[in-house]
C-alpha cells in the first residue's frame, strides 16, 4: 500500500529561507496528485523531501504506516523522474536503466529481465546500446521513465517530466504516463505548469504559493468554474 501522509512538513534551507511551510496532505494509494504553482513556490523542494533527497526540517512523512523521515532515498520504494532527465552521459541506455537495480544488488539475470520488460513498454528495445547523447529528447525522456519503472516502485515523483519536449511528443508522453499509472498501479505525484496535463492526469490538484498549500481540489472543481 502506497498511501502517503505529509504532516506539518516544513523546509528551512541552511541560509534561513523557509521554502515549505506546514505542508499537510493525505494521499491515497494509486492517486495521481498534481502540484501546481508559480516558480519558486516550493514544489520541487516538497518532491525532494518525499524522495529523501532533501532533509525534512520539521514535520512527519509517512509512506503507508511507516515514518520515513530518516530512511535513505534508496530504501523508500520511490522513483523520481526529473525535468532534465538526469541520465548518466557515459553510460548506455541499458546501464542507465539498470543502475538503480545494481545499486540495490538485484541479481544480474533479474536486472536484465526487468530492463528488457521496461524497454518493451517504452519502445526502447532498439536503443539499449546507445549513449544518451545519441538520443532525441523524447527518447531520453523515455529512458528516464524506464529507469524509474524498472524498480516497480509504489510511488513515482515526476518534476515537470515533459516540459522539455515539443508539443506533439508531450501529448504522446502524456498518454504513456496515464497508461503507466494504470498498469503499475502506482501512486504518482507530478509537478507541472501545463493545465492540460493537470486536468487529464490528475485525480487531485494541490495549488501552492510561497511555500504554502492554498487549495486542494479535483481538476473539475478547480478548472471548470465559469
Ligand atoms: P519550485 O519547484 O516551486 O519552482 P523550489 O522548491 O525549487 O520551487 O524552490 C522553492 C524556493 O526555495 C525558491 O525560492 C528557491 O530559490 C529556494 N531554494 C531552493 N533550493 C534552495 C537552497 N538549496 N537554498 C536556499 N534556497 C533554496
Ligand atoms: P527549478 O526551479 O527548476 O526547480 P532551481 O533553479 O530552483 O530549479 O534550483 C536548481 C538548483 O539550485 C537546486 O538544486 C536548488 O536546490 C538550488 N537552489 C535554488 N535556489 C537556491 C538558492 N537560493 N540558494 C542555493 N541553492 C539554490
Amino acid at each position: 500500500m502506497a498511501s502517503l501522509s505529509l504532516r506539518n512538513i516544513c523546509k528551512v534551507y541552511p541560509n534561513g529561507f523557509k521554502a515549505v511551510k506546514d505542508f499537510n496532505l493525505e494521499i491515497k494509494d494509486k492517486e495521481f496528485i498534481i502540484f501546481v504553482g508559480p516558480s519558486g513556490c516550493g514544489k520541487s523542494t516538497t518532491l525532494r523531501m518525499i524522495a529523501g533527497l532533501e532533509e525534512i526540517s520539521s514535520g512527519e512523512l509517512y509512506i503507508g504506516d511507516k515514518l520515513v523521515n530518516d530512511v535513505e532515498p534508496k530504501d523508500r520504494d520511490i522513483a523520481m523522474v526529473f525535468q532534465n532527465y538526469a541520465l548518466y552521459p557515459h553510460m548506455t541506455v541499458y546501464d542507465n536503466m539498470a543502475f538503480g537495480l545494481k545499486l540495490r544488488k538485484v541479481p544480474k539475470a533479474e536486472q536484465e529481465r526487468l530492463v528488457k520488460d521496461a524497454a518493451k513498454i517504452l519502445d526502447l528495445e532498439q536503443l539499449l546500446d546507445r549513449k544518451p547523447k545519441a538520443l532525441s529528447g523524447g527518447q531520453r525522456q523515455r529512458v528516464a521513465m524506464g529507469r524509474a519503472i524498472v524498480r516497480n516502485p509504489k510511488v513515482f515523483l515526476m518534476d515537470e517530466p515533459l516540459s522539455n519536449l515539443d508539443a506533439k511528443l508531450r501529448v504522446q508522453m502524456r498518454v504513456e504516463i496515464a497508461k503507466i499509472h494504470k498498469r503499475l498501479g502506482a501512486t504518482i505525484i507530478y509537478v507541472t505548469h501545463d493545465q492540460t496535463e493537470a486536468m487529464t492526469l490528475g485525480t487531485r490538484i494541490v495549488v501552492m504559493k510561497d511555500g504554502v498549500v492554498q487549495q486542494v481540489d479535483s481538476p473539475k472543481n478547480l478548472y471548470d468554474r465559469p
